[in-house]
Order: structure tokens, then sequence, then C-alpha cells
């Protein structure tokens, strides 16, 4: 093989330019990058080695080298892991296979044309992808690789200054493993904090972000002599007693777990002892991680048996809903050669998963109590994602229901627990009511609200999509059940309308029960209305406006639900119509009127018109007659 130059995937192009431009001041992240790759590498190889007894390897040290040449100015970083084949380098170096990346490029692109984006925000979605191998290119001007894959005798080197293409070719004399040698940036030589020449700097910069890797992390003193020294610690983190550990140190593990630059909000630990052993170290994030709503987003944490690297996103082990925890378990009795599919089912896995989620759910809760504001952080990033376990946890669902917040009627600043709301119910109500719908706005101007409003009993006012479901599965909280205000009949109580004045709308319900039969299903007069001519309900179950729209943005056409239109027996409009069917059943006028009442009370809850231009018709039709 001779030296080839190939192009850079689009996506990988693009990624470099930011890369290569970026003023971004962490660029020390790079040497976190490359020593995770090869702590991956080497994670691999044991495990490999392991698996297949014949595989021609060397294992019996295996480590991460740092080499500084400080008069040719450059870093290598080597390892001698699991390395990669010429395909491999290819297809794992010259593309980005990563999920999600034409996404964050459309995003930065977006945040750049709308003059929005600041070198901060660049850096925060950088940050939040991942760089990975390309930030390099922050401190060097040109990248070296040489690579042999474990059982294979000749190797490849790679090289590229990170503009449109790169080289691969032979190298048949490379040792097993990787090494990634960086020739540094002259304009960073005369920033001591970021000149990578220097032993010091690369020595922080390891203690840093990297201490807790478990492979050694060795340096050659830059004198030449001497033995080489191990650099990290190489404590993993979860078998360390937690009062040990520093703030840091959790910080920069959470960081290589989960590739997101910010602190975690919250670290949790965990162990069990006896007959099945486990540790576990997990964290809860600050920020919803970008891919928490695509579909094909990674969850689940590492998985590790007695300190040796299992699998990364292990799902097992987390619930979907849960799916922003990040870190890791570390089991003692299973199988280094469990798969993925094994694991689905093996009941330990599940044993551990049943106590993670307890105890994710149970910091939550101690949040909530002790740190409000954490607490308000944790939910408005996350609260979307948790919600969606009321549907599908159902042996966890009080606790997930406690933890839950809601915008409510009753303070239109901050949002409410249930155990609040019932706190203040006051004496005679006897349900949860809750609105949903697209907006806060939206909901509090509805007719819907009035009865309530004129009662002074509180609304749950929920907006997120996956409110409209789970209000369908979930029955009641502390045995107050939950009620839609838009579904079924309300009867708060109010003042009862009499009996004669009910059989007074007798002939008007039936008339315009047929005359709008194509719309609804029932006509009947209303409890919930004060100040409003007519509203249209569901009835408990049904399928609410909301829920069909969103049938419509996933391409899929919902089941027609006939709703029931709710007169106001108090209002004029309504007992003018009456009057006027008394006297005139046979006018046409009033089918127009009976169908424009339908379609305000539509209109006034948010929805849409199935016919919007025969409507206006009809509207100056009857503003035309009003003023001749
Ligand atoms: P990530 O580590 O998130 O996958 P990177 O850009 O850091 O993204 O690396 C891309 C891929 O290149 C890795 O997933 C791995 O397969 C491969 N790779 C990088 N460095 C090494 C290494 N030192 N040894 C073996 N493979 C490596
Ligand atoms: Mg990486």
């Amino acid at each position: 093989m001779s030296t080839e130059t190939i192009e850079f995937q689009a996506e990988a192009r693009q990624l470099l330019q930011l890369m290569i431009h970026s003023i971004y001041s962490t660029k020390d992240v790079f040497l976190r990058e490359l020593i995770s790759n090869s702590s991956d590498a080497l994670d691999k190889l044991r495990l490999a080695a392991y698996r297949d007894k014949d595989l021609e390897v060397d294992t019996s040290d295996l480590h991460i080298a740092l080499e500084i040449d400080s008069d040719a100015r450059t870093v290598t970083v080597r390892d001698n892991g699991i390395g990669m084949s010429r395909d491999e380098v290819v297809d794992l170096i010259g593309t980005i296979a990563k999920s999600g990346t034409a996404e964050m490029l459309a995003q930065l692109r977006q945040a750049r044309e709308t003059g929005g984006s600041s070198e901060e925000a660049t850096a925060e979605l950088i940050g939040q992808f991942g760089v990975g191998f390309y930030s390099s290119f922050m401190v060097a001007d040109r990248v070296e690789l040489v690579t042999r894959k474990a059982g294979s005798h000749t190797g490849v080197r790679w090289e590229s200054t990170g503009d449109a293409t790169y080289t691969v070719a032979e190298a048949p004399d490379a040792p097993q493993g990787t090494a990634v040698t960086l020739h540094l940036k002259p304009e960073d030589a005369d920033d001591a904090l970021h000149d990578f020449a220097n032993e010091a700097t690369v020595r922080a910069t390891v203690k840093r972000y990297s201490d807790f890797i478990t492979w050694p992390i060795r340096m050659a003193p830059a004198s030449g002599e001497g033995e080489p020294e191990t650099v990290n610690s190489r404590k993993a983190l979860w078998a360390r007693a937690q009062k040990d550990v520093s703030d840091e140190e959790y910080a920069e593990f959470y960081r290589h777990v989960s590739h997101d630059w910010r602190e975690p909000l919250e670290t949790i630990r965990l162990a069990a002892e006896g007959t099945f052993e486990y540790q576990a170290l997990l964290f809860l994030p600050s920020h919803a991680p970008m891919d928490l709503f695509w579909r094909d987003a990674k969850r689940g944490v590492q998985l590790y048996v007695k300190r040796v690297f299992i699998m990364d996103d292990c799902e097992a082990l987390v619930p979907e809903y849960l799916r922003f925890v990040k870190g890791v378990v570390d089991a003692s009795d299973l199988s280094l050669n469990i798969s993925r599919e094994i694991l689905q089912q093996d009941r330990q896995i599940q044993l551990i998963r049943k106590r993670l989620v307890r105890k994710v759910l149970s910091t939550v809760k101690t949040m909530q109590e002790k740190e409000p504001e954490k607490y308000a952080t944790f939910w408005s990033e996350l609260g979307r994602a948790v919600k969606e376990g009321l549907l599908s946890d159902h042996e966890n669902q009080k606790a997930i229901l406690d933890i839950c917040s809601f915008s409510s009627t009753h303070d239109p600043e901050k949002s409410t627990t249930l155990r609040d709301y019932l706190a203040r119910m006051p004496e005679g109500q006897d349900s949860i009511y809750y609105a949903t719908g697209d907006s806060r706005a939206a909901l509090e101007r509805s007719p819907h609200m009035e009865a309530f409003r004129a009662k002074g009993y509180e609304v749950l006012l929920l907006t997120d999509p996956v409110d409209e479901v789970w209000v369908g599965a979930v029955p009641s909280f502390e045995e107050k059940p939950l009620a839609s205000i838009a579904a079924g009949e309300v009867d708060l109580g109010g003042d009862e309308v009499d009996d004669d004045t009910k059989k007074g709308f007798d002939t008007l319900l039936t008339w315009m029960a047929s005359a709008l039969a194509d719309d609804v299903k029932e006509v009947r007069l209303s409890h919930r209305l004060t100040e409003s001519a007519a509203v249209l309900v569901g009835d408990p179950g049904d399928l609410t406006p909301t829920l069909e729209k969103m049938y419509r943005a996933m391409g899929q056409e919902p089941p027609t639900v006939k709703r029931i239109l709710e007169l106001n027996p108090r209002h004029a409009l309504v007992t003018s119509l009456r009057d006027a069917h008394d006297k005139r059943p046979d006018d046409p006028g009033l089918g127009d009127t009976a169908r424009l009442l339908h379609g305000m009370a539509l209109l006034a809850e948010g929805g849409e018109l199935a016919d919007p231009a025969a409507f206006v018709a009809l509207l100056s039709r009857q503003l035309e007659k009003s003023l001749g």
C-alpha cells in the first residue's frame, strides 16, 4: 500500500474547521480526549484477549505513555491497546459516525446565521457533542497517528493538517496499539499555560483531567534520564471511600463518562455487599443532554465487572425515562463474557436496576426538600423525560408523581408539587384538576377554566406533549382522582339551573344536536361556564384536541372523535337563540347561529376550525343582517 490521499467526510471537515479556528479557552481538553481514547483501547484489548485466547497480543504491560519532545515541539500519546486496521482508521478517524453530528452542525450554522453565536455558545454545543479526537487540532497544526490492530502484522500511518484531506500509508514496523503525535502550533509556545511541549503543563493537565484513569499513564523525565514515572493515581473513584474523593475529582470523572464539560448537578453513590456485590457512581446532569429527545439517543451507564470495563451505554441498567443518568456500575459476580442480550434478562442486573431507579428518585426527592433551587434546575431541564416514567414504570408511579412539579393557576411564577396542591385544596373539592394544551396563556383564557376560576379551584396547567399521555395513565394521587377540566360533566355545586329552566331548553338542545350532528355527539347545558356562551368538552378518556394535533404532526390520521357542546343557560346569546327557536323553529338563520356558536367554542379553546373560510362567510352574513 502506497500513500493514499483521502478526503474527510463533509461533516468531519466542518467539525475540523471549528476545532482549528476555535479560541476555546480550554484547549487542554485535547489531552483528556486522547487519553480517554487510549484508555478505551486498552479496555477493549483486555476484553478481546480474555474472550479470544488465541489472539496474538501482548497484554503483560498495558499502559499509556506520554512523550514530549520540547525541541521538536511534539507531544505523543501512546498506548498498547487494541489499535485500528486501515479501514477502521478511515472509518473512525476520517468520518464521524456519531449520531446527531448533522443536527449539531446545523444548529451551529443556524446560530451563526442569526448572528446569535457567541464563542461561548459554540463551545457549549461542541462540548455537549463531545469533541473527541479532532480536538487535537486545537493545539496542533499537524497530527500523525500510527496504529497496529491487535493480531495484525502491519500497521497504518495516518497524517493530516486538518484541511480537507488526510493521508494513509502502510507502517510495517508499527508497535501494537496506537500513537498519536501532535505537532504543536508555534503560536502557543509563549503561552506557558497552553504550551504542551512543557512537561509541567502536561503533568498538571493529566492530574486535572485523567487522574482516575485506571491504566497507568507514564511520563519519561524530559531530561531523558531515569525511569518513566506513573503520573496518575489510578484509583477507580467508585471504589474509594466517598469522603476521600473531592468534588473536582467527581466532576472530572463525570466529564469523562458523559462527554459533558460542565459540572454534574448531583453525584450519587450506591453500594451493596453480601452475596451479590456491586458499586455504582451515578451523576445527574445540570442541563438536558442535547440528544434527550432524539430517537436514537444513547442511554445507560458504563458497566464494569470487578474494575474491568465491559461496556458503554448499558441500557439494561437504566430505564428510558432516566436516560440522562450517567455513570458507572461495577458488579462483582457477572461474567466478563456477558452480552447485551443476556444482560436484559439477568436477574441480578434487574435487581441493580431496581435499586438504581429507586435511589435516583429518592435523591431527587431529597433535593426537592432540601435544595429547592437545585431541584428546580433538575426539573426544568429533565422533568419532561422523567414524566415519561409515569407511563412506563408502574411500580414507581407514586414515587415519580411525588417528584413532579407542574405549573398551576395558584402562582404564575412557581410550579407546584401535587402534595402542595393537596394541602391548598379547599373543603368540598374532591379532585385534582388539570388542563392540557399548548401554552399556559391559552389554557388560562380557555372557557373551560371559567367555573374553576369562579369557584377559586386551583388547576394544573400541563403544556408538555408528554402530559397529554400520562394523565390517561394516572388515575389518582393520594386517593384524589385527577380530572381534566375539559372532560366529563363538571358539577362544582354552583347555582343549580332549576328544572323549569332546563325544560325550557329541551327543544333547543334536541334541535341543535341534530343541526350539528356532523360535528358534535351531544348538546347539553353546562355547569362550567360563567362568561362564555358555549364550550366543547370530551368524555373522560376521549382523544383530546392536542392529542389529535400530535397524531397529525406524526403523519397519522387520528380516529375521529366527536365532542360535546355545552351551552351556558344564563348567557344572553343562548337564551335569545332559545326564544328565537321557540318562535320561528323553521328559520334557516338559526342553523347559522348554531354553527357559529360551535365555531366560537372551538376557537375559544385555541382549536382549529375545519373550514375557516366557511366560518368567515357565515359570520359576515350574520353581521350584515345585524347591521341591516
Ligand atoms: P469517541 O471516542 O467519542 O468515539 P473519538 O473522536 O475520540 O470519538 O474517537 C473516534 C474513534 O476512533 C473511537 O471511537 C475509536 O474507535 C477510535 N480510536 C480513537 N483513538 C483510538 C486509540 N487510541 N486506539 C484505538 N482506537 C481509537
Ligand atoms: Mg474519544
